[in-house]
Parts: C-alpha cells; sequence; structure tokens
C-alpha cells in the first residue's frame, strides 16, 4: 500500500492556511476540524510551511498567550519534508520516525494532493496485523473434516 491509495481511501482534502494568520486562528482551525496539524501555504499554492499544535504550545509555553495574536510565519516549521503518491506505508512511517513528526503531506510536481498522518499509518497497520492473525488462526484451527477422519482412524485402530 502506498500514500496514493491511502488518500483514495480518505480523501484529498487538507485544511490549509495563509502565513500571515496569526496563532489564534490557527488554534481555531485545528480546533474545529479536529486535526493536529496545518499546512501553509503561499500565493502560488505552494507549501511554504506546516504548522502542528505541538508548534502552539511550544509558542505559548515559551511566551505566554500574548503569542496567540502573532502570525503562524514565525512558528512554523519552513523545511516541510513531503511524501510522493508511491511511498509506501513502511517509507512513510520511516519518514516519520527519523524526522520525529506525525504528518505529511503529499505532493506531485509541486500540487498537493493531500495529507498522511501517523494515525493513518496506524490504522492500517492494525488492520494488516488483524488479517494476518484471523489468516493464521484459520490455518491452525482444526478442520472439522480432518477432526472427523482422525476419530475415525482411532476407533478402526482400536477396533470399535
Ligand atoms: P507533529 O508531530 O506533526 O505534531 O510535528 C512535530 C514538529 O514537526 C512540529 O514542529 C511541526 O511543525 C514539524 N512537522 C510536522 N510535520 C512536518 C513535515 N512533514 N515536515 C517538516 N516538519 C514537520
Amino acid at each position: 500500500m502506498n500514500a496514493a491509495t491511502i488518500l483514495k481511501s480518505k480523501g484529498s482534502g487538507v485544511v490549509t492556511a495563509t502565513a500571515n494568520k496569526s496563532l489564534l486562528e490557527i488554534a481555531k482551525l485545528l480546533t474545529q476540524h479536529g486535526i493536529g496539524c496545518i499546512v501553509i501555504l503561499g500565493d502560488d499554492d505552494k507549501i511554504v510551511g506546516i504548522v502542528s499544535e505541538r508548534d502552539l504550545m511550544r509558542a505559548i509555553g515559551q511566551a505566554g498567550p500574548k503569542v496567540l495574536s502573532e502570525p503562524v510565519s514565525d512558528f512554523m516549521t519552513k523545511t516541510v519534508v513531503t511524501a510522493r503518491e508511491a511511498d509506501t506505508v513502511d517509507r512513510l512511517l520511516s519518514e516519520m520516525t527519523i524526522h520525529r513528526f506525525r504528518h505529511m503531506p503529499v505532493v506531485e510536481r509541486g500540487r498537493l494532493l493531500g495529507l498522511v498522518s501517523i494515525g493513518d499509518l496506524v490504522k492500517i497497520h492494525v488492520a494488516d496485523a488483524e488479517f494476518e492473525s484471523g489468516a493464521m488462526r484459520q490455518y491452525i484451527a482444526p478442520r472439522p473434516s480432518l477432526v472427523f477422519d482422525q476419530a475415525s482412524r482411532l476407533r478402526r485402530a482400536g477396533g470399535a
């Protein structure tokens, strides 16, 4: 499974904002949409940054609530690591683990196509693990016909 497949099932919607928005506006967007990060776009719709709830908490923790009126451009991460549609779940997970973040915008030819979060990847891993354990249980479970064959063989051996 790759980023394109994930976006096909979860959809391509990404909540975005411009760099002049205040941290308070960003906090409101995060709350309204129940999400953990917002992609910041420039005039040409190209990604210029990413801001997550972690950046927000850090800013408030360091400077106090007055920081909420300041522009997000001062607090966002400007070097954004993006994914390609062909990137596999394992590759996305490894990127997120290496860089210690939980979100990756998916971009092709400079166009934002969607966003994959660590939650999406964990969901896929859990579904895979459940499928594998189900298949394993089915494989090792005694099949009724085999149990019957074995029982009749034992009966024959015992002369019953
Ligand atoms: P997160 O784990 O996504 O809440 O983000 C943790 C930190 O990494 C924050 O400072 C974010 O701004 C930053 N961050 C999140 N996603 C990315 C990304 N794809 N590329 C670069 N930085 C990111």
